[in-house]
């Protein structure tokens, strides 16, 4: 088949299975599951998931059933939870597929041991209790029900209690603290559970919080888990676009929507395949600093003029070597997706998240 793709994200997965064991070496003698929820963060659920899995990983969390169902088949053994909680109407589903849902009301504990007595039989579930995210989970009251009346989890078995940390990429923010105190609350009031706690940068947090099980996402995507310190993680991602055209432009011409740069010698000007439409934000317009040709070690490549919807401009004046089809690599080890966030006003999160289906994902092993 003929392709004409002009962005690609090419993913290193053995960099991410080697996240992965690093991780699990902090999280010790806790396990630590892979959240592969939108699409891995946009890796690709899929391939990411099988790696993990072959290399002993056995705990995956997505955000969505319909997230879930695809993987189930490529992780024959192990743990599949739901991290948004099951609407009503899904619970065959789940049953179906063994894939776990993450309670997180009294609605739902009510609908999930009305089943297990339909079913009569146990059913595997996990508990949110909140402790100061306030999105999801038991609240105050839900909790103090459930303490008053234990037998309303009658027919539940409780894989995890599960909580969800608001500020863990602060080690100095006492709401760490403050919410290690409620869950350790939560959880006495409730049945004896394995308990889960951090997220990545809470698996960098001190070892009280790295519980029985970690749920780490970002940190396996190379997103720094230690903000304000070196990333002790591999990135495993390159985002690299294609040259379409290389044009000269005179002294003084401008380049791109509303001319926000000028030529101030005579140019030669690259325009790239890809834009604000495959996640390559216009916000970062002016404010990267550079692209690296992809297949030697050549000086970086100033990006210049506004990011358009399929397009993004650059200058290169001072690499008479590249051409139509040659590549630069916009963001991958030299420029993280923390410093393309960085200069974007956002986290990487949402700009892995953001990567369009117009960037063809590739797999390196
Ligand atoms: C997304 C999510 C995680 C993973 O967080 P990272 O910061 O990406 O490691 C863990 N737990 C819950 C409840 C989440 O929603």
């Amino acid at each position: 088949m003929a392709t004409d793709e002009t962005a690609v994200l090419s993913v290193d997965l053995a960099a991410i299975v080697a996240n992965w064991q690093a991780l699990c070496r902090r999280g010790a003698p806790g396990a630590v599951a892979a959240v592969v929820k939108a699409d891995a963060y946009g890796l690709g659920a899929a391939r990411v998931a099988r790696q993990l899995y072959a290399a002993g990983c056995r705990h995956f969390f997505t955000a969505h059933l319909s997230e879930a169902l695809p993987l189930r088949p490529l992780l024959p053994q192990g743990m599949l939870a739901v991290l948004n909680g099951p609407l009503p109407g899904t619970e065959p589903d789940y049953l179906a597929h063994h894939i776990l849902p993450v309670l997180g009301s009294l609605d739902a504990i009510d609908r999930w041991t009305a089943l297990a007595r339909r079913e009569g039989r146990p059913l595997p579930v996990l508990l949110h209790v909140d402790t100061g995210m306030h999105r999801l989970g038991l609240d105050a009251a839900g909790l103090a029900a459930l303490a008053a009346d234990p037998l309303r989890l009658a027919g539940l078995e409780l894989r995890y209690l599960v909580t969800h940390l608001v500020a863990a990429e602060m080690p100095d923010d006492p709401a760490n603290a403050a919410q290690l105190a409620r869950f350790a609350a939560a959880c006495a009031a409730l049945p004896q559970a394995p308990r889960s706690f951090a997220n990545s940068s809470g698996l960098f947090l001190d070892a009280r919080f790295a519980f029985d099980l970690a749920r780490a996402g970002a940190a396996l995507y190379g997103i720094n888990p230690t903000p304000g310190h070196a990333n002790p993680m591999r990135v495993p991602v390159r985002l690299n676009a294609r040259i379409l055209q290389v044009r000269n432009v005179p002294a003084g011409a401008t380049v791109g929507y509303n001319a926000t740069w000028r030529a101030a010698r005579p140019s030669r000007i690259a325009t790239l395949g890809i834009g604000y439409a495959d996640g390559w934000r216009r916000a970062l317009s002016g404010r990267l600093p550079a692209a690296w040709p992809a297949d030697f070690d050549g000086a970086p490549v100033p990006l210049v003029g506004r990011v358009s919807m399929d397009l993004t401009t650059c200058d290169v004046t001072d690499h008479p070597a590249l051409g139509p089809g040659d590549w630069l690599e916009l963001m991958g080890p030299r420029c993280p997706p923390d410093e393309v966030a960085e200069a974007a006003g956002t986290n990487a999160y949402e700009i892995l998240t953001g990567l369009g289906p117009r960037v063809v994902r590739t797999y390196v092993t």
